[in-house]
């Protein structure tokens, strides 16, 4: 019987999820899975962008672990794809692989003064938070006022861990010193900003009730952002999420504010113009342009110019990908070129300004460096189940690799001193936080350095 040796580079939830569906897809042929990640722990933005404050969805770990526990998958953390293996290494080894690399960097927004000491990328501040190992352990929270540019869940992950008391945040399990970081933030007021009208914003409506539950957090919302056209009062008859967005916001201007330490503005009809230098290089104002409904679903600019004085800004604008060594990469869209998860190249003919047109045999991609960074980590299961459908159809345009035994890709890392750590490593460190946790009368605290992960990882600590 054939045997399937596939090599997944990125452990995620849309790599562990593919894993999952292959190994119980119907098929006639055996397999055997290699994940690898360049982190010393498993499950991607489930670990590392999910805000600490959802245990919730924080708990779609214990679906992936139960997928990593099978027995069937093993696990290489702590191995960079690009660095520490090639793509020439995989074709080595492997009869295939699949890219889940995820999307990990801030989308660009170019308006003056996003380069000014102050001003954040979402993405940055979010694995500072969730105590990513490749971030600073500080993060500067010097500001009293600050604004945050976006309409997203993100953008509301972001305002509520900055205006959020430091210690309602102690039950979960942020690191020690992202909770020091918090508690001494002198932050009053955060002000979110979108381009378009209450009626168009993407926040989930679950995301948007629970930030205006916060304790000694006053809403504040402004009247003149209420006065709907037709659209936006078609868009509240019809859509059940705009009805229930709707709603929340109405309460929010009905509640008595005054009383609270700390506030959240939401500023619809906003659009970022510029962030303003106080003069030493650093943030010192944000300045908008008002907008208005252009009775199609859009929004065009009043010309009106507005200003508030803030410390900081964060853009919570969207995600980006990353390109990955000898991979094709569509630098527009941030993703993997594909046909429903078969990667696509240039026409070599063509040249580099030829359209991705060229199935490259062999490899596949799944999840958010597929079909770029929008959806929930449910979407990713159907994501590789489309992909892991062409996967088992392609099986006579698999590679014939040279060293497909298992020994050998452990051979070859030890041979490169790859400090990588396996699937034991990963219950290691997840025991130890577990007891850390259990010291401090929290569920877990997690270890940032990713020396002492490797260290605890590899029993070597
Ligand atoms: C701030 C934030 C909050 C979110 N909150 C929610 C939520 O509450 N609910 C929800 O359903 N969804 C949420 N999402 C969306 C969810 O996280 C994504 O849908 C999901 O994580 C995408 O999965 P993925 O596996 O494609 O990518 P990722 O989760 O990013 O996984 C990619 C993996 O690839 C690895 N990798 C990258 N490059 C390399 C390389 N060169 N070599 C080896 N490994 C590599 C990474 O280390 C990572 O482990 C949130 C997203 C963000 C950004």
């Amino acid at each position: 019987m054939t045997k399937l040796r596939l090599a997944i580079v990125g452990a995620g939830p849309a790599g562990i999820y593919a894993a999952d569906i292959l190994l119980k897809a119907e098929r006639n042929f055996e397999v055997s899975i290699d994940l690898f990640d360049h982190l010393p722990a498993p499950y991607g933005l489930v670990r590392y962008g999910v805000a600490p404050d959802h245990p919730r969805i924080k708990g779609i770990i214990n679906a992936l672990r139960g997928v990593l526990d099978s027995g069937d998958i093993r696990i290489f953390g702590n191995v960079r794809f690009g660095v520490d293996v090639t793509l020439a290494d995989l074709k080595k080894h492997y009869n295939a692989v699949i890219f889940a690399t995820g999307a990990t960097q801030d989308a660009d927004l170019n308006i003056p003064g996003m380069h000014l000491n102050g001003s954040y990328g979402a993405a940055e501040f979010v694995s500072w938070f969730d105590g990513h190992p490749d971030v600073p352990r500080t993060w500067p929270l010097e500001g009293t006022e600050i604004a945050v540019i976006g309409n997203g869940n993100v953008a509301l992950d972001v305002s509520r861990m900055l205006v959020k008391h430091a210690e309602d945040l102690l039950s979960t399990e942020i690191p020690e010193n992202v909770h020091a970081g918090l508690q001494a933030s002198p932050v009053t007021d955060v002000h979110i900003f979108g381009r378009r009208g209450p009626t168009s914003v993407k926040f989930t409506p679950l995301e948007l009730r629970e930030i205006g539950q916060l304790r000694d957090v006053d809403m504040i919302v402004y009247d003149e952002d209420f006065d709907y056209d037709d659209a936006a009062r078609d868009a509240v008859a019809s859509n059940k999420q705009v009805f229930v967005i709707d709603k929340t916001l109405q309460q929010w201007r009905q509640r008595e504010t005054g009383s609270a330490s700390r506030r959240l503005h939401l500023h619809f009809f906003s659009k970022p113009v510029e962030v303003v230098d106080d003069g030493s290089g650093r943030v010192g104002g944000f300045r908008w342009e008002r907008t208005r409904s252009d009775g199609a679903g859009g929004v065009v600019g009043t010309g009106e110019i507005r200003e508030i004085p803030v410390q900081a800004v964060y853009r919570a604008v969207g995600y980006f990908g990353s390109e990955l060594k000898d991979v094709p990469f569509d630098k527009k869209r941030g993703v993997i070129p594909n046909r429903e998860g078969q990667v696509l190249r240039r026409d070599p003919e063509a040249g580099t300004g030829g359209l991705f047109n060229q199935q490259m045999y062999g490899v596949y991609v799944t999840g958010w460096i597929k079909r770029g960074p929008v959806g929930l980590i449910g979407h990713t299961k159907s994501d590789a189940m489309e992909t892991i459908r062409h996967l088992i159809n392609d099986l006579g345009n698999w590679w014939y690799p040279e060293s497909p035994s298992e020994e050998s890709i452990v051979a070859l890392l030890d041979e490169r001193g790859v400090q990588y750590t396996g699937l034991d490593g990963w219950r290691n460190l997840d025991l130890h936080e577990i007891a850390l946790g259990e010291a401090a009368g929290r569920t877990r605290v997690k270890v940032v350095p990713r020396d002492e992960m490797v260290e605890i990882s590899r029993g070597e600590g």
